[in-house]
């Protein structure tokens, strides 16, 4: 039986380097989510996400194929459940780096996953982040700003919260938390 794991953190919190660097692992695998989002520059469809039109994204609701669904900024992000259930049955860590909505749709139906949020060391530092990434417009990102408030509300429903300062360690306090050797 594999292992359900939520990364979770504001827009500039690091979530994405994070567990890029977990997947390193060849036991870690990440999920792909879909997204109604228009794609960035260097991400490709079915790597980064599924990208698809809203009608689309609608009818996988109505199939029930999503383990869990949000809006975010504007788009929809949502969780492939075929893809969860396999890979939770083979023996590997899946991640899902997804929003608090979603991440508590997750926590109810399965309460065996792992929770983690990941903060950033402090405001200054997350705005930093977010202007360095400049890919998001001056208005997204602002909203970005704001909703990351929001999700700082819930950090508390997570098992646990990492301040992600100084990368190395938090990818080492994740492996541990994950019992990765
Ligand atoms: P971005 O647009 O920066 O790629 O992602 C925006 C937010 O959506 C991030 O917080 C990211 O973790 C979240 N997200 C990505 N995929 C999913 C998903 O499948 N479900 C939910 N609920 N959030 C997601």
């Amino acid at each position: 039986m594999g292992k359900l794991v939520i990364i979770s953190g504001p827009s500039g919190s690091g979530k994405t380097t994070v567990c890029k660097l977990l997947e390193k692992d060849p036991l870690v695998k990440k999920s792909i989510s879909v997204t109604t989002r228009l794609p960035r520059h260097s991400e490709k469809n079915g790597k980064a996400y599924h990208f698809v039109s809203t009608n689309e994204f609608k009818e996988m609701i109505r199939k029930g194929e999503l383990a869990e669904h949000a809006e975010y900024c504007g788009s929809y992000y949502g969780t492939p459940i075929n893809a969860l259930r396999e890979a939770l049955a083979k023996e590997i860590v899946y991640l899902l780096e997804i929003e608090v909505q979603g991440a508590l749709q997750i926590m109810e139906k399965f309460p065996e996953a792992i929770s983690i949020f990941l903060l950033p060391p402090d405001k200054k530092t997350l705005g930093q982040r977010l202007m360095q990434r400049n890919t998001n417009k001056e208005q997204d990102m602002e909203l970005r700003l704001k909703i990351a408030d929001k999700e700082l509300e819930y950090r508390d429903r997570y098992n646990y919260c990492v301040v992600n300062d100084d990368l190395e360690l938090t990818v080492n306090t994740i492996r541990k938390i994950l019992d990765l050797a």
